[in-house]
């Protein structure tokens, strides 16, 4: 049987996406980069934003013609657009032959007819060898409950996978050619609290009922000595949950990379009220300026949302002027929009026209192209460690430790970190030269 996986929305998804193709790929199925060859489609959908939304509901209406000219194709629906009550979805798209919520590969190994009984445990690169770099997931779900969230609803509670299953993955992922991975939760500092206490034993965590529940200071110290492993990331954070002790973790261990990514999503206290962040704009300082003090080198990427419900032009200055003030690497910015089933969408008026949305988009779009810019000068004439993940258009491509996109010329292989010299320097890449390799002495 041939398969082909459509992915919209955040890494989590990516992930998802790759352990099912994993999934299928060991019940011997091939995959197809051609939606009209496959006998299974999949669409690994995200409910984060209209936009994703329409995005597979066009993906679906392409789908259905398919059929309708007598291609005999099975489609499944999985992801965020799924939620514990489907009934509504399977009203609107009658042909769609399964609905699975995110992580639940269930519903389309039946409609593919593969017995997956037994099945728990699929490393995500089963199959060919893969990317240099992997992702993954550590913590399911998410317990916050902003009110503009779809997330919890669809993820479920948050729900920590073992350090001993998370090691095995990463020693599997790195014996088939990974040589980074990155954590994934939606807040991913909040590892292990629903795990049972344990302590160190040597190099290695225990669950033996004492001490106290890991976290991911823990999780990233026991992973970090896995053959072929040269970097981890971690992605995304949640200010509330960020600790000095994860932040020392990122500080002293070589091999994690020196990149934070903590959305604000507001610069006021207001917004973040009516967002129900659960932090203040001071916390969120406190956090920002303790990474800064320990980390003093990190790249910092943050994001926001404009025009949520009942944003004034006073408020929007203050996330304006936050953004100004604190420099990031790398801001996200969306306009919001209401999503059915959160409690914005029950509680607050979308009241904020969308000519004003479109305007503070842009307006933080310039902002931030302006800042990336003047950030990625800094570079300029630098040498720059890339891991190299592709080769296109007759460059390379791969990122620094601070997470920087790089392209550059010269002699190079996936997989290789290379010295790369920077001799331009955009908003959105770096770009050089590879320098030799150093001969061993
Ligand atoms: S922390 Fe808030 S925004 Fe992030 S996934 Fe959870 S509910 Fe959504």
């Amino acid at each position: 049987m041939k398969y082909h996986i459509w992915t919209v929305g955040c890494q989590m998804n990516v992930a998802d996406s790759r352990k099912l193709a994993a999934g299928l790929d060991r019940a011997g199925c091939v995959a197809t980069d051609a939606p009209e060859d496959a006998d299974l489609v999949v669409l690994n959908t995200c409910s984060v934003r209209e936009h994703a939304e329409d995005r597979a509901i066009g993906q679906l209406g392409r789908l259905k013609k398919l059929r309708a000219r007598g291609k005999d194709v099975r489609i499944a629906v999985m992801g965020c657009m799924v939620g514990p009550r489907d009934e509504d979805l399977r009203r609107r798209f009658p042909y769609v032959d399964a609905f699975a919520r995110p992580q639940d590969f269930a519903p389309i190994m039946e409609v593919a007819g593969i017995d997956d009984t037994g099945g728990e445990f699929w490393p995500a690169t089963f199959g060919e060898p893969d990317a240099p770099t992997a992702f993954v997931p550590v913590i399911h779900g998410c317990d916050k409950f902003c009110t503009y969230c779809i997330v919890p609803y669809r993820r479920g509670r948050e729900k920590s996978r073992t350090i001993d299953d998370i090691r095995r993955e990463v020693e599997h992922d790195c014996a088939r050619g990974a040589r980074e991975v990155t954590l994934l939760g939606q807040t991913v500092e909040a590892y292990g609290h629903d795990l049972p206490p344990g302590t160190w034993v040597g190099s290695g965590w225990r669950e033996d009922g004492g001490g106290r529940p890991p976290d991911l200071a823990d999780l990233m110290r026991a992973i970090h000595d896995v053959p072929g492993l040269e970097r981890i990331r971690f992605l995304t954070s949640y200010p509330k949950d960020m600790t000095a002790r994860i932040i020392d973790a990122v500080a002293e261990l070589p091999k994690v990379c020196e990149h934070f990514n903590i959305p604000v999503q507001a610069g006021d206290d207001g917004v973040l009220a009516r967002m129900r962040r659960g932090y203040t704009l001071a916390e969120y300082l406190e956090k920002f300026e303790l990474v800064k003090a320990r980390v003093p080198n990190a790249a910092m990427v943050t994001d926001v949302i404009v025009g949520f419900c009942g944003e004034t032009d006073a408020e929007f200055r203050h996330t304006y002027e936050l953004l100004e003030r604190l420099r990031f690497d790398k801001v996200h910015v969306a306009a919001y929009s209401p999503r059915p089933g959160t409690i914005a969408h029950r509680t607050l008026p979308d009241d904020v026209p969308a000519e004003v949305k479109q305007e503070r988009l842009q307006a933080i779009e310039r902002l931030e192209a302006r800042i990336s810019f003047e950030i990625n000068q800094r570079f300029l004439d630098s040498e720059q460690d890339v891991l190299v993940e592709h080769r296109r258009e007759g460059r390379w491509s791969g990122r620094n430790r601070a997470g920087k996109l790089v392209h550059f010329e010269g002699d190079a292989e996936a997989g290789a970190i290379v010295r790369v010299r920077i001799d331009r320097a955009t908003a959105w890449s770096l770009q050089g030269t590879a320098l030799p390799a150093p001969v061993p002495a």
